[in-house]
């Protein structure tokens, strides 16, 4: 990638320095090829909501679930969120697909209501410049009006990079979405490089741990931290969520340490809609 070819590039001459322009210019290509077939993705419907399921630690109840985007492109196949979000997030193109996501969400949670499956709240990633769109609040509202949702079934993941940036409104927004019924998580926490200061000022109902300190849990120094981040939560009546838990031995600490919720390959990948509703089938005992 070109952060290689750059650092390739500083240690020898002139020819590396040449690599380096290519993967630029090929780094720029995929990118313009992105934004072009991101155009047709959604018209074309290659996109799909992925489900994967969040459990109740003490209970082993699966209690919700996050919608993950999958974009099937028909030659290239499948295209990680990771490769496409963030160039839809700096175009704009986020604010269309992002709102095609709640849709498709409370369109699956009307039609899991008709099956007779236990309604399960929903949590959806909501990138910074959706959230800062000035219809963000309308456009939810329209589409739990259409589809007879629920607003508190439906959970907002923003991260911190939202919560840093416009303090006055987005605190109105979120006092906006919480009046709704609308819940709220920080996601990734503990990766942004804000103060702890906006936990205090804004409605926030849930903290997922960053799966990068899952991971490291069996550090001693992380260890100390996940514990910190646990009971931060809980002094602030929040829900606690660890994310990307793989292992037993990670779920043991998370346990042991009064986290609330985990989310992660140990429980399930994420799975496309039919498999999410047998998995809760199962769960359920139906
Ligand atoms: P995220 O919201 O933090 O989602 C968690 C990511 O971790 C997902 O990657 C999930 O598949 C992955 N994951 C879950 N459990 C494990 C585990 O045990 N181990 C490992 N290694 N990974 C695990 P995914 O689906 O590739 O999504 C990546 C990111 O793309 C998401 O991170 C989110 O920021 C963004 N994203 C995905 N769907 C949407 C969407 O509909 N809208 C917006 N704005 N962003 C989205
Ligand atoms: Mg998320
Ligand atoms: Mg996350
Ligand atoms: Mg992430």
């Amino acid at each position: 990638n070109a952060e290689t070819a750059m650092y390739v590039a500083k240690d020898s001459g002139r020819n590396t320095v040449r690599f380096y322009a290519q993967v630029m210019e090929s780094n720029i290509q995929e990118r313009m090829w992105i934004e072009e077939e991101l155009d047709y993705a959604l018209k074309e419907q290659q996109f799909r909501v992925f489900y994967q399921p969040k459990m109740h630690i003490a209970t082993g109840h699966i209690t919700s679930a996050e919608a993950l985007l999958r974009w099937f492109h028909p030659v290239r196949g499948l295209i990680s969120p990771g490769e496409f979000i963030p160039i839809a997030e700096q175009t704009g193109q986020i604010v269309a697909i992002g709102e095609w996501v709640v849709k498709k969400v409370c369109e699956h949670l009307t039609r899991s209501t008709e099956l007779g499956l236990p309604l399960l709240p929903i949590a959806v990633n909501v990138s910074p410049k959706q959230f800062q769109h000035p219809q963000f609040i309308y456009k939810l509202r329209q589409i739990f009006e259409e589809t007879g949702v629920d607003p508190s079934f439906v959970e907002v993941e923003i991260t911190e990079t939202t919560l840093m940036d416009n303090t006055e409104e987005t605190l109105n927004k979120l006092l906006l979405l919480k009046q709704i019924g609308v819940r709220i998580a920080i996601d990734d926490f503990g990766m942004g490089y804000s103060s702890l200061g906006y936990l205090k000022r804004f409605p926030v109902n849930a903290l997922k741990i960053d799966q990068s300190f899952i991971r490291e849990v069996h550090d001693e120094s992380t260890a100390a931290i996940v514990t910190v981040m646990i009971a931060l939560g809980h002094q602030l009546q929040m829900h606690v969520i660890a994310e990307g838990v793989e292992t037993e031995a990670q779920l043991d600490f998370l346990r042991q340490h009064g986290c609330d919720e985990i989310q992660g390959y140990l429980l399930s990948k994420p799975m496309p809609l039919n498999e999410f509703r047998d998995f809760v089938r199962k769960n359920y005992g139906l």
